[in-house]
């Protein structure tokens, strides 16, 4: 199945997909095949809507209502009030309390984080590399969510597929910044080199605030099909969803 899905607690609903083509939707082309997300890596625009359209309604929201991200590996949050055609600029998080929209983030080797407190009615999607790890934008992104009324305590969050700690092998230098910050991420890589686990820094980030994680999909790298951007370069990107569904849904 190329799309998965789940909730995080009442009235939120979460879906995955990898880049398996789904029946119905058409697929993109080499080097994008067949279920690219992404905007900015030169894929076919129709095609990319048209897997936005299909993820989207996957939680319950038109493809009209999904919102997405223009990251820079900071740790900015965008507060999405409103549908809107154009990504949030320069935020690597959205965080949104209405209803009915869909919150894109994409990835190939980053992880991508989605977030929810029902009882709050918040939700929140992270996009988060090496450099995301480094500046905590997860926990910006909590505490963007508490500014809308979310409690930690009460927050469900799915972290999905990313690189792992024994494929991402990175010079010593980056190994040391992002370890001071995130012990977690600290691995060695299949070539005895430094490594860094970075969906292991991500969870246990999560943890430590309180919320409860479950986990969706596995090593980017090594699995064909998710996209990776260290095994592939010019690629397409999986991406995940996460919307807050109206009181009557
Ligand atoms: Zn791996």
């Amino acid at each position: 199945m190329a799309i998965a899905t789940g909730q995080l607690g009442p009235r939120v609903r979460w879906a995955f997909a990898d880049r398996g083509a789904v029946d119905g939707v058409v697929p993109s082309t080499a080097p994008y095949d067949d279920f690219n997300v992404a905007d900015h890596v030169g894929d076919d625009e129709a095609a990319v809507r048209a897997h936005r359209a299909a993820l989207s309604a996957a939680v319950g929201v038109e493809g009209h209502r999904l919102v997405s991200m223009a990251p820079v590996h900071g740790n900015d949050v965008g507060e999405v009030g409103a549908p809107q055609p154009e990504p949030v600029p320069e935020v690597d998080a959205l965080v949104t309390r209405i209803p009915g929209i869909a919150l894109l983030t994409v990835a190939a080797d980053c992880v991508p984080v989605l977030l929810g407190d029902s009882g709050a009615g918040v939700v929140a999607v992270v996009h988060a590399g090496w450099r995301g790890i480094r500046s905590d934008v997860v926990g910006t992104t909590l505490a963007a969510m508490a500014d809308l009324g979310a409690d930690p305590s009460r927050m469900r969050a799915v972290v999905g597929p990313a690189v792992c700690g024994e494929c991402y092998d990175v010079p010593r230098e980056r190994y040391d910044e992002v370890v001071a910050v995130a012990p977690a991420a600290a691995s060695v890589a299949h070539d005895g080199r430094p490594g860094l686990d970075l969906r292991a820094a991500a969870v246990e980030r999560l943890r430590e605030a309180g919320v409860h994680v479950s986990l969706h999909g596995g090593c980017t790298q090594e699995t064909p099909s998710l996209y990776s951007y260290r095994r592939d370069g010019l690629t397409g990107r999986h991406g995940g969803v996460v919307a807050l569904l109206p009181e009557t849904a």
